[in-house]
């Protein structure tokens, strides 16, 4: 008993237990938890035959595919620290990756590594690939994962093997994954065991809030059939979201791409209980044309977070799915959830992301991180907790400026309220200072939400010679409806001081730029202006 809780190779054998339940879902692809475990495990002794042991870091390049899983356990439990790319990333980005973290192995479906091949002769440290699902000729350091492990459909066949006996402390660094790069270049947080299992207590607490509040008791926790759609190199989808399925024997079901009509049809065959992810997803689905013709009674819940939603984006999910909604704070630093809500709570509070979860605190800071302010007072979000990763990946300084006495310094403005309730202000550097007024760039943003014609919306400061920064606004309508941009001014300023009205508004024909995690890219936006 080496790999005791709470090491993720002690989750995989907790898995294990479900045995034939379906455990992925996949296109014409469905594995079980058992199949998955035979493949993990014959994986897993794979690896450590050729060498990989603990503290090595393993790169894993691919969409959601039943390998992802499959892959991230078996490096994980041999005490090798996986290192989640972000599959959206460019050839040269995913090389910044495996070369930042100094990966030996990479672990890359065909689309990637064909991306990441031009780069190989730059990538010195890196030692042997393992591809799968490629259809191009292979570059000498790869060889086919299908080699080891075979095809998905084939899992059950694998022998029956256990996962290797290594010594795992809770401590011990398991995962590396890339913040957005938002405000900069994405950052690697390391992340250990304990950090990522914890989301399985916090998981398993969601829904009990609600419950005692209503005076009943929460109720028993039911298998869920999720569709994830958000990537798993996030910890959003890998983190708070895969962890607590597999420990609660749930199902999974990847799309190959994000397509509106695909998720209803999927939703409707594979008799989906939750979804969601990121508030976008939710958006796409409200707004289709035809999505009645589809039967979603399945549906029980849509939670997301990661990005600032709009508070009306809760009754919808209510009305037209009598579904829950739900909503969380996390960051890639915190491995995913650190407060969370749904149901009433939600309800009553749409622009809240929530209390902090049971193994958690927050406290509200002033600028310079000096003082603590009170309820109700708009400051820097600081946040604690076992799942708050002790530091970045090669990057002492920025790990000293914050991660600072065991909290997280978050660099996002909020408030709590008198039962801690807390409020998402906006990113400290989204913040709009308008010759010394500052303005919000979120509460801008949900008033224009607020506007029937309005369904996506973001607010980013231009450059102003004496002013230094005036809001401006970028809109995308839904189909069919108008709105000028002198209307949704004045829509603004019937709700907002004067100075917060954007002083112009452009409209953009698509939804708005987004990176994987749902979060509009506003360094992109100001080319509009001209
Ligand atoms: P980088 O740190 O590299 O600039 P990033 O901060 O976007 O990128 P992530 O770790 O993916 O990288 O995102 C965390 C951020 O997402 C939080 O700091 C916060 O600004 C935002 N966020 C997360 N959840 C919510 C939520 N429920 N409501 C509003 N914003 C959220
Ligand atoms: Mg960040």
């Amino acid at each position: 008993w080496k790999n005791a809780p709470p090491s993720l190779a002690a989750l995989a054998l907790a898995a294990r237990a479900h045995g034939e339940r379906t455990f992925i879902v996949y296109e014409n692809e469905r594995v079980s938890y058992e199949a998955w475990f035979r493949a993990t495990a014959t994986l897993a002794h794979a690896l450590q035959a050729a060498g990989i042991g603990k503290g090595d870091r393993v790169a894993l390049a691919m969409r959601n595919l039943p390998e992802w899983p499959v892959a991230f356990f078996a490096i994980v439990s041999l005490g090798a620290i996986a290192v989640p790319l972000n599959a959206w990333w460019t050839g040269g980005e995913l090389a910044y990756g495996i070369s930042d973290s100094g990966a030996r192995l990479l672990i890359a479906d065909g689309e990637r590594l064909d991306r990441i091949s031009p780069y190989l002769s730059e990538l010195e440290d890196l030692e042997s690939i393992l591809v799968t699902r490629s259809t191009s000729d292979l570059p000498h350091k790869a060889k086919p994962l299908e080699d080891l492990i075979g095809s998905p459909h084939g899992y059950t066949a694998l022998d029956a093997a256990t996962l290797p006996d290594i010594a795992l402390a809770p401590e011990d660094a398991a995962t590396i994954f890339y913040t957005s790069g938002t405000t900069g270049n994405p950052k690697g947080a390391l992340g250990s065991h304990r950090n990522m299992t914890t989301n399985i207590l916090t998981t398993a607490y969601a829904g009990v809030r609600s419950a005692l509040r209503r005076g009943e008791a929460p109720p028993a926790p039911e298998p869920a059939v999720m569709l994830t759609v958000i990537p798993l190199f996030h910890v959003t989808a890998c983190s708070a979201g895969m962890t607590g399925i597999m420990f609660g024997g749930s199902t999974m079901v990847f799309m190959h791409r994000w397509d509106t009509v695909k998720a209803l049809e999927i939703i409707e065959r594979e008799r989906v209980t939750a979804t969601g992810g990121v508030p976008t997803i939710a958006w796409q689905l409200i707004e289709h044309p035809d999505r009645d013709k589809y039967d979603l009674s399945s549906l029980k819940s849509i939670s997301y977070g990661g990005a600032p939603s709009a508070p009306e984006l809760v009754r919808k999910i209510r009305d037209i799915f009598g579904a829950l909604p739900g909503n969380g704070w996390g960051m890639t630093e915190t491995m995913a959830t650190v407060t969370s809500h749904s149901a009433e709570d939600y309800l009553n509070r749409p622009d809240s992301c929530g209390p902090a979860v049971p193994v958690s605190d927050l406290k509200i800071m002033d600028a310079d991180g000096v003082t603590e302010l009170g309820v109700g007072e708009v400051g820097e979000l600081w946040a604690r907790g076992p799942q708050i990763v002790k530091g970045y990946w090669n990057k002492p300084e920025a790990s000293a400026a914050t991660f600072v006495d065991g909290w997280v310094r978050t660099g996002d403005l909020a408030r709590l309220d008198e039962e801690g309730f807390c409020y998402i202000v906006d990113r400290a550097k989204d913040m709009i200072i308008r010759g010394g007024e500052n303005i919000y760039s979120s509460e801008v943003e949900n008033v224009l939400y607020d506007h029937p014609a309005v369904t996506d919306a973001a607010l980013i400061g231009l450059p102003h010679r004496t002013l230094g920064e005036e809001p401006a606004a970028v809109v995308h309508l839904a189909p069919g409806t108008h709105a000028s941009e002198a209307e949704l001014q004045a829509w603004v300023r019937e709700r907002l001081a004067a100075f917060k009205v954007p002083v112009r508004i452009v409209f953009c024909t698509d939804t708005l730029p987004r990176n994987a995690n749902g979060k509009i890219l506003k360094k992109d936006l100001a080319g509009l202006f001209g």
